[in-house]
């Protein structure tokens, strides 16, 4: 990336726009377990494995359920994302005005449904700052990290991968981002040990420190 060329910056949502350690995500996962339980009427004791073989051979649950129980995604998606948001998240009006600053421009691209980013950036106070959501109804229920995806949402911004950051706290989501050219930003608030990062990829501990990585990034790139 040319110093004068950060064009924009991929978020991810749940648990980056706030921390894991908020309880929300996991409140969200009792709810997927949930739902196989009494909607799809799966035996507790199998919910774990069903989970774990949809998630590696459909990349989520949802797909999963899609695939071998003709779930309707929409109502799936409305049952486990039915969280109390005020009980996890705090709005962050510090967090609001550091990416309020940063260069480019700002889009959510995330695994949860419309409604869920929507109510989240509400709640946080975040709504205003990004030129678009690209969540899992905009991708037809494809998940990250199906590279087709990451192909779709850089052609609807018109960017240039070279051009573009994506933060994100799965390792695995952001290795399609590298591998079109992307640099990637891996957050997670308890790193202590550098993690196995994509080629040209960097780790945060503290979404706070962003715009300092950001301007790290353009300093350190070619003009
Ligand atoms: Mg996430």
């Amino acid at each position: 990336m040319k110093s004068t060329e950060l064009e924009f910056i991929l978020f991810d949502l749940d648990n980056t726009l706030y921390p894991r350690t908020s309880g929300l995500f996991d409140h969200i996962d009792r709810l997927i377990n949930r739902y196989l339980e009494k909607v799809i009427k799966i035996p507790a004791k199998e919910v774990d494995r069903l989970r774990r073989a949809y998630l590696a051979a459909h990349g989520t649950t949802l797909n999963g359920l899609i695939a071998h129980h003709a779930v309707d995604p929409y109502h799936y998606l409305d049952f486990v994302h039915d969280v109390p948001l005020a009980d996890y998240l705090v709005p962050d009006a510090e967090l609001a005005q550091l990416i309020a600053r940063l260069p480019g421009k700002k889009y959510i691209f995330s695994n949860a449904s419309s409604s869920h980013c929507q109510r989240v950036l509400d709640y946080l106070g975040l709504s205003n700052l990004f030129s678009a959501v690209y969540d899992i109804n905009y991708f037809n229920f494809r998940p990250k990290p199906d590279l087709a995806i990451y192909r779709e949402l850089l052609d609807d911004i018109g960017g240039d991968p070279a051009k573009g950051i994506m933060i994100d706290d799965l390792i695995v989501n952001l290795e399609p981002a590298a591998s079109l050219g992307m640099t990637t930003v891996f957050y997670d608030p308890a790193l202590k040990n550098p993690p196995l990062l994509p080629p040209q990829g960097r780790s945060l501990n503290c979404l706070h420190r962003l715009p300092q990585l950001v301007t790290e990034l353009r300093l350190r790139a070619p003009n």
